[in-house]
């Protein structure tokens, strides 16, 4: 599989961001200068355009999304941890899945306080931020959802169907997307070349578990993978592979490594490859 750079890029102006074409119809938007390196996944259609994900907030994604296409644009989120909810607030479009993480996050935006911990700290980017985020006081603010979305309903936008898939274990509020009919699976953050979380509050190796299993009952409707972050597109033996590798942790493999990141938590690392698994050092004891 092709890393991001390999791909076409496509020129657009706001600098925090880099767009690469995936395929005719599918534009990823990378944020290359932050520590998460989202990916938002943009797709096409002949009368409306789909964003999945929405970055961390620190450039302005309407405005390119909008050199990308001038079509209307829904925007869905994968899940709302800050790295996927940030320029929510610049889309009027909105479809979120029917968690209560989510209602909170869009009647209350994100505190100056959790961006700071989570999206500011001078370790977690690679060059300045863009003149218009003021360091000291940058939040993000509420937004208006009008699609609230449950586990089986099909989003009809980009002329695509995308079935919503509930799949807990890195979030609480976490969904996969599923086209059928152009065999790809958006994955979010729990299928992908690079680290998934389960470490953080909300976050369980069992539940990531249980959404690998279900994601299994979908293997023969998909051939590829899109995920959020990391390389822009996966094959799908990424599932089962993920899925054996997350059940011999929960059996007590013990091949890992424990480490502080960046936000200065401890955490395990499960390393098998292409992928990596990363907990809480005493998961166990809060299974
Ligand atoms: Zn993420």
């Amino acid at each position: 599989m092709k890393s991001l750079s390999e791909y076409e890029e496509v020129k657009t102006t706001d600098d925090w961001y880099q767009v690469y074409r995936i395929e005719p119809d599918l534009y990823v938007i990378s944020e290359p200068h932050h520590f998460e390196q989202t990916l938002s996944s943009l797709l096409l259609g002949k009368e409306s355009a789909l964003l999945i994900d929405t970055s961390c907030g620190l450039g302005n994604l309407r405005k390119t999304v909008g050199e990308i296409t001038d079509l209307p644009v829904k925007v869905v989120n994968t899940h709302t941890h800050t790295d996927h909810i940030g320029c929510n607030h610049q889309f009027d479009d909105i479809a979120m899945f029917n968690h209560p993480l989510c209602h909170q996050v869009s009647q209350n935006g994100v505190s100056h306080q959790i961006m700071q911990q989570e999206i500011l700290e001078d370790n977690l980017l690679s060059k300045p931020l863009p003149d218009h985020i003021d360091p000291a006081t940058h939040s993000l603010p509420p937004f208006r959802v009008n699609q609230w979305l449950t586990n089986g309903d099909i989003i009809r936008t980009a002329d695509r169907e995308l079935l919503v898939i509930y799949t807990p274990g890195e979030a609480k509020d976490h969904i996969c997307l599923l086209d059928r009919e152009n065999r790809i699976l958006f994955s979010g953050d729990i299928l992908l070349h690079g680290p998934v979380w389960t470490h953080l509050q909300g976050g369980s190796l069992s539940e990531l578990i249980t959404s690998y299993r279900k994601l299994m009952r979908f293997r023969d409707d998909f051939d590829l993978l899109i995920p959020s972050h990391s390389e822009p597109v996966a094959d799908k033996d990424l599932l089962p592979d993920s899925l054996s590798a997350a059940e011999n942790i929960l059996n007590g493999y013990d091949r890992f490594k424990e480490r502080i990141d960046p936000w200065n938590r401890w955490i395990r690392e499960y390393d098998f490859g292409r992928f990596r698994i990363l907990t809480a050092p005493a998961f166990m004891d809060q299974l």
